[in-house]
């Protein structure tokens, strides 16, 4: 930490719990933000109810102010909403045919996009089939064929004198034949939500088998894309979202809108024209995005480090005075599994792998760990000697686990205190450096 930045943390420190008019002050902000991002000001509102509510009240992150710390609450929310994990497209098992529909309004970038998913699908072995579906536009499809071309992906077409329907049962018979297994349909969109394009997508549905049907949506509608998203998925159905466009200069406030208003997931986002530029969309980075507020966001992610750093440290000299309890176990757990995992973790401090050999490291592992350190009394947990035979038969029973899996525990208790402790050695000695483990 630059020393400026430190002083900064000393002067926020400890400034409570969040009162109702730090809350509401600071939303004016985070609704100004919104706005300017073009989210949907009904998806605004709800979602600024919501945080509101659950934000008064809440304590204070040292290093953080009110202010700080309401963002840091919209923030989590946000990520929440937007899924909190990356979400694929989901495809049927083995060799059979996934088909996947994609749709949108014209322009929006499905033909285009329809390219850049096949080649993502080349590159992990798979054989996409692209199928021209859109029979209304002039040069569609020469267009899905050029694209296809440079990805080394087939294209299927019937020219434009045939209807979309029968198109798409051809290009399945056409796929089986060929060992195609994913066919894309790419078809047509207009301007506006249209009832006929509507009936059209429902009539290819009823007629093939549609594993997938995908949305894809230009970042720059701006508000509007909460209509489009809504009416789509209501009369077609939607199984997930790509936002195109997103190398421009919009802030993105469309993933919050669609995601708010369907509840399906954004699969990726359109980076560019080229067909490489298709990329995973993290709920995260869409947030910070959104919110813009790039420095306040950053400042956040300092305050979150310096608490587990100080959590860290604390554990440290517990260990030094050897009074490592039960507790800190599961309290370090719960580090660990935000952290990402404890075996990637271990494995970066030298030496540490082959101690810990044999141990299940995995979060199943941690979750029945935790119920059985819940089955202990408050005593039991803080002098972890006093754990007699009979105690442990006590402990087996109420975490519903056989007396074998308590000794275990109890024998990797004791042990990860003795390797805690030379670690600590390890680290700075008296209290000087900064370490963690
Ligand atoms: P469709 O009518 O939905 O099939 O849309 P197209 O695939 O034909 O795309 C319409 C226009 O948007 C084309 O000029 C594309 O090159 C462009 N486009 C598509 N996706 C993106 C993207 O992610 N970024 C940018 N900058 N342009 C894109
Ligand atoms: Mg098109």
């Amino acid at each position: 930490l630059s020393e400026k930045l430190q002083n900064v943390f000393k002067n926020l420190r400890s400034k409570g719990r969040l009162t109702e008019s730090d809350v509401k002050a600071a939303m004016k902000e985070v609704k100004r933000a919104l706005l300017e991002a073009d989210v949907n000001f009904k998806v605004v509102k709800t979602f600024i109810k919501a945080v509101q509510d659950r934000a008064v009240g809440q304590d204070v992150l040292n290093g953080l102010n009110p202010g700080q710390m309401v963002i840091k609450i919209v923030k989590e929310e946000m990520e929440a909403l937007m899924g909190s994990t990356t979400t694929e497209i989901q495809l049927k098992p083995g060799n059979e045919i996934t088909v996947i529909l994609m749709a949108g309004l014209q322009g929006a970038g499905k033909t285009t996009t329809t390219a850049k998913i096949a080649g993502k699908y080349k590159q992990k072995g798979k054989r996409p089939l692209l199928v021209a579906c859109d029979v209304y536009r002039p040069a569609a499809i020469k267009q899905l064929q050029v694209n296809g071309e440079k990805q080394g992906v087939p294209v299927f077409s019937m020219g434009d004198k045939m209807n979309p329907v029968d198109i798409a049962k051809a290009s399945i018979e056409h796929a089986a034949k060929n060992g195609n297994n994913i066919v894309i349909l790419d078809t047509a969109g207009r301007l506006h939500i249209d009832e006929d394009m509507m009936t059209e997508l429902i009539a290819i549905k009823q007629a093939v088998d549609v594993h997938q049907t995908i949305l894809v949506v230009d970042a720059m509608t701006g508000q509007d894309a909460v209509n489009v998203a809504k009416d789509f998925n209501e009369k077609v159905g939607v199984d997930g979202v790509i936002i195109t466009k997103m190398d421009g200069d919009t802030r993105g406030g469309a993933a919050l809108s669609i995601r708010s208003v369907t509840g399906k997931p954004i699969l990726y986002i359109g980076m560019g024209e080229k067909l490489d530029d298709l990329q995973q969309f993290y709920p995260d980075r869409m947030t910070s995005r959104i919110l813009g507020m790039g420095d306040v966001l950053t400042l956040i992610e300092k305050a979150e480090a310096t608490v587990d750093e100080e959590k860290a440290l604390e554990m440290q000299q517990k260990l030094r005075k050897a009074s490592f309890t039960f507790d800190d176990f599961l309290e370090q757990m719960e580090q660990v599994k935000k952290m990402g995992g404890l075996a990637d973790m271990l494995s970066m401090i030298p030496g540490l792998g082959n101690q810990l050999k044999g141990a299940d490291l995995d979060d199943s592992m941690m979750d029945r760990t935790a119920s059985i350190i819940y089955s202990m009394t408050k005593e039991e947990r803080a002098t972890p000697e006093i754990i007699n035979p009979s105690r442990r038969k006590r402990i087996a029973d109420g975490a519903g686990v056989p007396i074998s899996e308590v000794n275990k525990l109890c024998k990797q208790f004791q042990n990860q205190k003795k390797m805690m402790k030379q670690m600590s050695g390890m680290f700075g000695g008296k209290g000087g450096k900064k370490g963690r483990f």
